[in-house]
């Protein structure tokens, strides 16, 4: 069922300035319950513009935008509860903690809704385990938390308000990789355990490829694919055009298969590749590498 719909979405910068800018143009998307879409595009091409329209951060130049089907503008003094169901989590979130203690922090959210204490800290409890923060981290003061830790922390502290839907913009931006692989597992299990649905932007596409069930590709302020993450994988030729790539394990197992190896199509992942290249060993077809 569908819970996010947008319909010619359109938005313009600095409208009746110099420096108009129109930054998304038409755009249509539908995200289902429970999916995990990934929003991918190169720098400029409109994808944080439009996830800020998707939490009526935004109010679009035109179109219109349905969150369950209601259309979320239709009502604008209402917008504050859109806000309470989708969640969106900014690029570089850690900037925006500031209170005492990483506990406060997480709080704020629910604090804002008006909830009972004990309510408040349950929640507290909860999100801080999704993200993996310990009840020592919680005592801390979010500036002397490591980047990884202060990413999770501010990621919980949206979690918290437990939005029907979260957005992420490039949550994994500037993680290690040990920090990256533990955010999208999380994000992922988090996704699986409460049927929350997810849309993530990324830049990278092994995450993309690691943990979406569909892609949305932006190109130059529009909608230029929409697919599985296979399908538009397999579009490599039309992603290089746009300045966009395949995740490297897919580029080394196309080339592969091109020079005569029996692979399957469109591997995305190296847990993939490695039981591609095990049958193919298996099979006694070596020599095809
Ligand atoms: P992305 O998230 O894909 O990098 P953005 O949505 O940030 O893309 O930007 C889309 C276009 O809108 C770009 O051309 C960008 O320069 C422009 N833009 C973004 N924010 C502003 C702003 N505050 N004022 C004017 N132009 C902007």
């Amino acid at each position: 069922m569908s819970i996010i719909k947008t319909e010619e979405l359109t938005y313009v910068y600095g409208k009746g300035t110099p420096f108009v800018k129109q930054a998304i143009t038409d755009v249509n998307i539908d995200i289902n319950e429970n999916e995990l879409v990934a929003l991918i595009g190169h720098t400029g091409s409109g994808k944080s513009t439009l996830v800020q329209h998707l939490n009526g951060l935004v109010r679009p130049t035109s179109g219109k935008i349905y969150i369950d089907g209601e259309d979320i503008w239709a009502e604008p003094k209402n917008i504050r509860a859109v806000r309470f169901k989708v969640g969106l989590v900014f690029q570089y979130p850690e900037y925006q903690l500031f209170d005492e203690t990483v506990e406060k922090d997480i709080a704020f959210g629910p604090r804002n809704l008006g909830l009972s204490e004990a309510e408040i800290a349950e929640r507290v409890k909860w999100a801080a385990e999704i993200v993996g923060l310990s009840d020592e981290l919680l005592k801390k003061s979010p500036f002397d938390l490591s980047g990884g830790e202060k990413r999770r922390a501010a990621i919980a502290g949206v979690l918290s308000m437990k939005p029907k839907v979260l957005i992420l913009d490039e949550p994994t931006a500037g993680l290690d990789p040990k920090g990256r692989d533990m955010l999208l597992e999380r994000i992922s299990r988090y996704r699986k355990e409460s049927k929350t649905t997810v849309v993530m932007v990324s830049h990278s596409m092994e995450d993309v490829a690691k943990i979406a069930d569909r892609v949305i590709v932006m190109h130059e302020g529009k909608v230029d694919m929409t697919g599985t993450t296979r399908e538009v994988f397999s579009r490599s030729e039309r992603l290089t055009q746009i300045g966009l790539n395949t995740p490297s394990v897919t580029k080394i197992m196309h080339t592969l298969r091109m020079m005569g190896a029996d692979l399957p199509d469109e591997i995305l992942t190296v847990e993939e590749a490695e039981k591609a290249l095990i049958e193919l060993l298996k099979g006694g077809k070596s020599n095809a590498l």
